[in-house]
């Protein structure tokens, strides 16, 4: 056990300090419009798609520059439709109707990304952001391949992560009622079908070896900061014990990071993977564009109270996890004591 730094001892009464904070943030939330509520991330996941015919001609031409801005455009809106995306409506996000966040988690998810949107939520919103950095539930160990070397894990496997996906999803039906698995292997085998199919008929791949490799190269074009980032907010901070884990404005302050703001990265992740990860681990509920505006409500309330508000550079924990891999991602991570904060 080590001890936890920046929380101060016997500070309980965590949720009364969360529900003061959420009446900040909901005070900010009714001051703001559709348009910075929803509509700002609506209409950025809008432009990828609309994007999309653009990067397909593109492929059609023999200019190797051309051919860069087809596949630069695709994998870009790839990334925005399934991480931006799939994120923003597994937590329900994009809107307010049920039916419609069903069809965008659908859509996104299984259709864009290959994914099962069941598990999905699941693991992502019941298990990860229920038990944030509890270890045996929600501490990332999902990201750790301790049979790799460094090396390999932070350059090589990314690149795995296209195809992982689709097989991950389908080792997961097994466990899910039949007429769910029909309808995830449906639309996933759509996804891919209508993906290689765009390829051959509209950007003119005459062989499938081709369009098989291209789709490849779309699909893991931002692979690497995507794996980084999913190590990079959470592995390395404290931890917690299952019977004894911390009060959730104690659990996000400590255990999330945010990255500075990284213009592609806010493009095709979106700000509640990249710069405000505290503040979406805290209100998942919030877009992307509100999570970027609450941040300095969020920010200045924990730092008023003295609780730690993690933040570090994509080079700083990039150097941090080459140069500390075995005891970040091979041994176990040890459980933080938080004396007072259960
Ligand atoms: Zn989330």
């Amino acid at each position: 056990m080590e001890p936890a730094q920046g929380a101060p001892p016997g500070s309980g009464g965590g949720e009364a300090l969360l529900g003061e904070l959420e009446a900040l943030v909901r005070d900010v939330e009714r001051a703001s419009s559709w348009w910075e509520r929803r509509g700002v991330d609506c209409a950025i996941l809008g432009l990828s798609l609309l994007a999309l015919p653009a990067g397909f001609l593109c492929l059609r031409s023999e200019n190797v520059l051309v051919l860069g801005l087809g596949i630069t455009i695709l994998g870009v809106s790839h990334y925005t439709l399934t991480v931006k995306g799939s994120h923003l409506a597994t937590h329900g996000a994009l809107t307010e109707s049920k039916g419609w966040s069903k069809i965008w988690e659908l859509f996104f998810v299984e259709v864009c990304l290959a994914f099962s949107a069941e598990y999905a939520k699941y693991g992502h919103v019941k298990i990860h952001h229920g038990y944030t950095n509890v270890l045996g539930l929600g501490d990332s160990s999902t990201w750790r391949l301790p049979c790799l070397n460094r090396f390999v894990y932070m350059f090589l496997s990314p690149l795995l992560i296209p195809i992982i996906t689709p097989l991950v999803a389908v080792e997961r039906l097994r466990k899910v009622e039949l007429r769910l698995a029909v309808r995830t292997l449906g639309l996933i085998s759509l996804g891919l079908y209508a993906h290689y199919w765009l390829l051959l008929n509209v950007s003119g791949f005459r062989s499938p070896g081709s369009a098989l490799l291209c789709m490849f190269i779309t699909r893991s074009l931002l692979a690497h900061p995507y794996l980084h980032v999913n190590i990079f907010q959470h592995i390395g901070l404290p931890m917690f014990s299952r019977d004894k884990k911390p009060r959730r404005i104690h659990m996000m302050s400590l255990g999330v990071l945010n990255l500075p703001r990284l213009p592609v990265l806010d493009w095709a992740f979106g700000h509640s993977l990249i710069s405000c990860h505290v503040e979406h681990h805290l209100f998942p509920w919030l877009s992307d564009n509100m999570c970027l505006k609450v941040k300095p409500v969020v920010s200045q309330f924990l730092h008023e109270k003295k609780l730690r508000y993690n933040e570090d550079s994509y080079l700083a924990r990039f150097r941090l996890f080459l140069s500390h891999y075995e005891e970040l991602m091979v041994q176990t991570p040890p459980i933080t004591e938080l004396v007072g904060l259960q």
